[in-house]
């Protein structure tokens, strides 16, 4: 039996833990916390650590050992999990992964495809010193690199654009320019890489099939051992109540103390986006703890009516955030981790956990059988017939294959409406008896292989379409009418606005951009990058998109 890993991932307080504490158990595992805020030390509340006459004398590594202030990035988790699988393996115990920051997990479970592609699809070519970092010292890259990412974070999203068109065209033809997330990851890539994203894409592919499979032993496309992943999941409904009612557990166990203690260990600037700050419940309470601060400095009584109604809706506001997590840590699963599953039939089963009552059953007992068979080889269940959720969530929701999504992604001008609505100003301002603006009807650019799924659908769209062949058919006179409608759609402001707000739809549903959605939760969130998102830091990201 070659040696492997157990994942268990899944959302917030639907009972990952309880399920790794179980499998360690009964296969000689050591837990691995995959959680980005259970890292630190203390707080075990707020980042609701599991207790430790919980954990049932499993070793749980990663966990409780980072002070507050320190930051703690995908990388140093990867390196320092990466590390204690191979210690865990040399005492011939499974690790078991677990944790709801997913693109920890991912990025510790499959090698980088982008990234780790250069190495060694590079080694044997020309070595051309297309690196921008292959120069630099370990430290004057380290500080290169803090350069850059404050750039990206720092920088507004036309000059991130513009810097990506000067070092990937090619890349930058692709996204659109307000599409900060995708313009990040590909500047991200060639920052961390030293070459465009797009040659890298293309090198993928130019790949021969010898060299493919070769690439495929040394696991470049593959997980870095093997790996069997069990998806703790429950139905929303049941779990959101389960989620409020832990908040307010939380609430009643000393969340306060903890918010408190973090309060007093930091001035009033902090960056709710980094390291423990986007701990759930800090940022949302601060309303209340800062009235609540202010009144004591002035002396006033601290048991009014205004405290307590603010207390109430930070409270609500912060059970909101926490459900809005869990959903995002569902999409994160199905729009970044499965299609990685899928690519290369890596195991993962989703085990219902809607039902408490049924746990043993339903989760406990089928994972602990499942992980025997599968590092045993011996047959497996279908994991989409499993329960009622897995053929609902397993199934593929869009398309998989993630290359050759980035290859067909283009911005696409619809020659029929830049004709059409050219021809209706042109033709209404004859009649008006001016010339009209030049210029004034834009192309229609759609972005994307779904944008353009959709703009084909869409109302305009269609009109124009007939519009064109009644042209076509009945010639001049034609102009005459669509003119007035024209002069309709002007009056009533609607020309240009369903073109307008058709843009890329990949299929990511973390594109939260007034709040900054983590999975959103995440950058070309392809694997184990820094960088997850546009405008947040990774651990940003986590905590909204998880992300991670
Ligand atoms: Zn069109």
């Amino acid at each position: 039996m070659d040696p492997g890993i157990i994942a268990v991932i899944g959302t917030t307080g639907v009972g990952k833990s309880d399920l790794s504490i179980q499998l360690a158990k009964e296969l000689d595992g050591e837990v691995i916390n995959g959680d980005a805020l259970q890292v630190y030390k203390g707080l075990d509340i707020i980042t609701n650590k599991m207790k430790m006459e919980e954990r049932e004398g499993i070793v749980h590594h990663l966990m409780d050992f980072l002070p507050m202030d320190r930051e703690y990035s995908v990388l140093d988790f990867k390196a320092d999990a990466l590390g204690l699988i191979k210690q865990i393996h040399g005492r011939k115990h499974m690790p078991v992964v677990v944790g709801g920051t997913h693109y920890y997990i991912q990025s510790l479970l499959w090698r980088d495809t982008l990234l780790d592609t250069k190495k060694n699809v590079g080694s044997g070519g020309t070595g051309d010193g297309g690196s921008s970092s292959a120069s630099l010292s370990e430290t004057q890259m380290q500080g290169q690199n803090e350069k850059n990412e404050r750039f990206l974070k720092d920088s507004d999203t036309a000059t991130l654009y513009r810097k990506l068109k000067e070092v990937d065209p090619v890349m930058a033809n692709k996204w659109h320019e307000n599409d900060r997330r995708k313009i990040t990851r590909s500047l991200q890539v060639f920052f961390e890489t030293g070459e465009c994203q797009s040659d890298l894409i293309k090198k993928q592919h130019a790949l021969s099939d010898s060299e493919r499979l070769r690439a495929d032993e040394l696991g470049n496309f593959a997980t870095r051992m093997p790996t069997c992943i069990f998806w703790v999941y429950s139905a929303p409904d049941v779990l959101n109540a389960r989620l409020d009612a832990r908040v307010d557990t939380m609430i009643k166990g000393g969340l306060f103390d903890e918010i408190q203690g973090m309060r007093k260990s930091v001035g009033p600037n902090t960056d709710y986006e980094r390291g423990i700050w986007q701990a759930i419940g800090y940022k949302e309470f601060d309303p209340y703890f800062t009235a609540l601060e202010e009144a004591i400095k002035s002396n006033q009584p601290t048991d009014t009516k205004e405290l307590e109604t603010l207390k109430a809706e930070c409270t609500e506001t912060m059970k909101v955030r926490t459900r809005q997590y869990a959903k995002r840590q569902v999409l994160w699963i199905r729009n970044k981790l499965l299609p990685l599953c899928r690519e290369k039939d890596v195991k993962i089963f989703l085990l219902d956990a809607t039902s408490l009552d049924t746990w043993k059953e339903n989760v406990s007992k089928v994972a602990i059988k499942i992980a025997k068979d599968f590092f045993a080889g011996k047959a497996l269940p279908n994991a989409e017939e499993m329960n009622t959720y897995a053929k609902e969530m397993l199934t593929a929701q869009r398309d998989l294959d993630a290359v050759a999504a980035l290859e067909s992604w283009e911005k696409k001008e619809c020659t029929i409406c830049t004709e059409m609505q050219r021809i209706m100003y042109d033709k209404y301002n004859k009649n008006q008896g001016s010339a009209g603006e030049p210029g004034a009807i834009a192309s229609v650019i759609i972005h994307g292989p779904t944008g353009w799924e959709q703009h084909l659908q869409s109302k305009l769209h269609r009109k124009l379409k007939t519009c064109k062949a009644e042209m076509e058919r009945d010639g001049t006179n034609w102009w005459y009418f669509k003119a007035q409608e024209y002069k309709k759609r002007k009056r009533e402001g609607t020309l240009n606005s369903e073109v307008e707000v058709v843009g890329e739809r990949d299929g990511v549903s973390g594109s939260n951009s007034s709040s900054n959605g983590g999975g959103g939760n995440v950058v070309g969130e392809t694997a184990a990058t820094s960088g997850h998102s546009g405008r947040e830091s990774p651990a940003a990201k986590l905590r909204r998109t998880d992300d991670g």
